[in-house]
């Protein structure tokens, strides 16, 4: 009988009573194999490839979320934050770095401000101390010292729970017109706190005004563009030049009539400006006029002068179209502008590029709207091309001239009035100046030379011997100008 041994048999599927399939994979048990594709199966066992697999995954989670964060952040930045970029080329760009560098006060908000700038740099201007401009006859330099913020990011608190993000920094590879890097400023705040950059504005602003309250702002052109020349200057007051009878209350009526008549010129499309002439020779105030001028009107003065090497025609152009505001053009040594540009000095100069024409050009494109004062000074009137005075150009022409007993009388007055009561002091010093002859035709002894002092040679006397009546009598005579033979 074959004994019938029973085949094992295949069951078509997993047996019933077989444990379910865990879903994780329980350690020490390999998951089942899958199904093989080419023998991709094969890879994917191999532990160092799923694991290259796994890491490459996560790395991709992670640029995606890193992207999606950036990309958040961009957006949060976008609606939640506001930016304000301001140029170098904007005024309220030094005004505002002016304010970041508040000083320190160990109490203040404006401390804190300080101490959260972590980078610092300090602005520094020189400038010679200008006779011309009041600063008696010094030929010292004076350094002015600022702290700003430094390039980079800062954050300052404003006040209590306002912050401000500040990024200065150099714009690329621009320069502005005065050859200097170009730069921006951007302060970020919070959309909530928006309000604050108006307050931030104003206050520099503010401060910008108050470094120039009773101040004289003195503009020069620094290659293509006005600048600041020094610190500003403390006001000089009219009082403190001494003209001719009367010559400085005309002037100064007349200036004050045309600021007063704008209408009178927009109704006639007249261009509203105003040209001056003063004419005479060096050391007699003309220049100080105009400063102690600008100080009364509460202008600024804006300063060219026509002899300096590398001012050309089109220069002069561009810098009267973009006069400062508030201020009175100061044109000096007009005679440079000779009317033949080939003219050499005799010294065989030729430096000189500003034509005749070139400064008509100038003078009559001045801007219109706003009111605009020209003063022109020159110490060889002759030496000027004739259509420059015309209205227009020149409206009031008005030689200041050598010294006259008037001035001279006015001059010892505020040098020593308060020691010579009795003006005894004042009447010798008067009749010695007019021993010497130097009132020119003023003396009536023709035996004596006529000659000329200047007042500011009577001032140089005055300084010398301050406080001092008799000295500054007894050295009248170094007032006679000296001549010197070749
Ligand atoms: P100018 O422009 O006529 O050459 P400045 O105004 O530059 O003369 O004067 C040179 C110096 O002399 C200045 O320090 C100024 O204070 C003094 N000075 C000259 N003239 C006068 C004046 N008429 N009144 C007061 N100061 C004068």
């Amino acid at each position: 009988m074959p004994t019938i041994t029973p085949q094992p048999t295949i069951p078509p599927f997993p047996a019933a009573a077989a444990p379910p399939p865990s879903p994780l994979p329980s350690l020490g048990q390999p998951p089942p194999p899958a199904p093989s594709i080419f023998g991709l199966d094969a890879l994917f066992h191999n532990p160092v490839f799923a694991g290259g697999i796994g890491l490459a995954g996560l790395g991709a989670a992670a640029a995606f979320g890193r992207r999606a964060l950036i990309a958040g952040a961009g957006l949060l930045r976008r609606q939640l934050l506001v930016n304000i970029e301001i140029s170098k080329r904007d005024p309220s760009y030094n005004w505002v770095l002016a304010w970041l560098a508040q000083p320190r006060d160990n109490r203040g908000f404006l401390a804190q401000r300080l101490t959260r700038l972590r980078s610092l740099s300090v602005s520094t201007t020189t400038k010679s101390l200008n006779p011309r401009l009041g600063d008696e006859g010094s030929s010292q330099t004076h350094a002015d010292f600022r702290v700003q913020p430094g390039f980079g990011r800062h954050i300052v608190r404003h006040r209590p729970g306002v912050y401000i993000a500040v990024n200065r920094e150099k714009a690329g590879t621009a320069t502005t017109a005065t050859g200097e890097p170009h730069e921006t400023l951007t302060l970020t705040l919070l959309w909530a706190h928006r309000h604050v950059l108006e307050e931030v504005f104003t206050q520099a602003h503010a401060l910008a005004q108050s470094f120039q309250q009773g101040k004289t702002v003195v503009y020069t052109a620094r290659k293509m563009e006005w600048a600041v020349l020094g610190k500003p200057r403390l006001k000089r007051p009219l009082g403190s030049v001494i003209l001719d009878r009367g010559v400085k209350e005309k002037l100064v009526a007349d200036v004050k009539e045309f600021l007063a008549a704008q209408k009178w010129y927009t109704d006639r499309g007249v261009p509203y400006r105003r040209g001056y002439l003063l004419y005479g020779p060096p050391g007699t105030g003309k220049t100080s006029f105009i400063q102690a001028l600008a100080g009364e009107l509460d202008y600024s003065v804006a300063m060219i002068n026509l002899s300096e090497v590398g001012m050309t025609d089109d220069l002069l152009a561009q810098l009267l179209t973009q006069l400062p505001e508030k201020s009175i053009l100061l044109l000096e040594d007009v005679d440079a502008a000779l009317v033949n540009r080939r003219q050499r000095d005799p010294d065989g100069y030729s430096g000189r590029t500003v034509t005749a024409s070139g400064l008509l050009n100038a003078l009559d494109g001045l801007a219109a709207g706003e009111d605009r004062i020209a003063f022109l000074t020159t110490n060889h009137i002759d030496r000027l091309d004739p259509a420059l005075i015309r209205p227009g150009r020149v409206d009031m022409m008005v030689r200041i001239g050598e010294a006259t007993r008037y001035q001279a009388a006015e001059m010892w007055d505020r040098y020593y009035g308060d020691i010579d009561e009795d003006h005894s002091g004042r009447e010798r010093f008067l009749n010695r100046l007019e021993e010497l002859g130097l009132f020119g035709g003023d003396s009536q002894d023709s035996n004596v030379p006529r000659r000329h002092t200047s007042t500011a040679a009577i001032q140089g006397l005055f300084q010398f011997n301050k406080g001092d009546m008799e000295g500054a009598i007894n050295m009248a005579e170094g007032l006679i100008p000296r001549t010197f033979e070749p």
